[in-house]
């Protein structure tokens, strides 16, 4: 009995129903992969899963070098860092966690020194925390501007974490708002920028990020277990 493999059967099955519910076409199901080894890794291919989602470059590095993700997309979900982007940028298929005009920068100069353009999404704080990732929602527009005139990066969509603890109806809240801004800049006319991908949802919510009009969500620990932080 494989759980990691049945978890991931179910994760796909119970976000293809969330789809169907929506009136969502398709959802890409990220498999937030931290911590989990390549043998973890494959298993949850073997399910069904082409997607992963990593964290941290260095960790990217050491999986990549064991061959965990072959045959599969690779995200980078995490906080970045002005100087992993040359590690980055041409090795995965998506960043999903751009806030800033200075990462804009570095991410279109380095794909274009490469020779590539860099699929990305822009990173929303929707919660407004001080000590979290993202753009402010005020600055979302100026940014998505800005990123629109850069040929080496090709801004997909939207990204969200909704502040932890604040409950189901909170959470809804916050999945609302962010569905709220990406109808708006959807209708917005951009050359490179579009609008396809909203990224929001995790184990215990994708499924309302789903009926919020999420189309890609990143699901760990309903995967791959209890991730144990030593
Ligand atoms: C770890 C992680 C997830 C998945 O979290 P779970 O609660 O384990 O599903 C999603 N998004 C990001 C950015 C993460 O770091």
């Amino acid at each position: 009995m494989d759980e990691i493999y049945e978890n991931a059967k179910r994760v796909l099955e119970r976000a293809k129903n969330a789809a169907v519910r929506a009136g969502v076409p398709e959802v890409t199901v990220v498999a937030a992969s931290k911590m989990n080894d390549a043998n973890r890794v494959h298993r949850a291919f073997d399910a069904g899963i082409r997607y992963f989602g990593e964290n941290r470059a260095q960790e990217l590095e050491e999986k990549l070098r064991e061959g965990a993700f072959e045959g599969a997309k690779i995200h980078f979900i995490g906080h970045l860092q002005r100087n992993k982007v040359k590690a980055l940028v041409g090795r995965v298929d998506m960043i999903e966690s751009v806030d800033s005009f200075e990462l804009v920068d570095l991410i279109s100069d380095r794909a274009q020194a490469l020779g590539t353009v860099q699929p990305a999404l822009i990173e929303v704080n929707i919660g407004g925390e001080a000590a979290k990732s993202g753009v402010a929602p005020e600055g979302l527009e100026e940014l998505l501007a800005y990123a629109d005139k850069k040929p080496g990066i090709s801004v997909r969509g939207l990204m969200a974490i909704p502040p932890a603890g604040a409950g189901n109806d909170g959470t809804f809240r916050y999945f609302e708002q962010m569905r709220k801004l990406f109808v708006d800049m959807r209708a917005k006319k951009y050359d490179n920028v579009t609008m396809s991908v909203l990224s929001m949802g995790m184990s215990a919510d994708f499924e309302t990020a789903i009926a919020c009009g999420a189309n890609m969500v990143r699901v760990g620990s309903a995967i791959f277990g209890e991730r144990h932080y030593t």
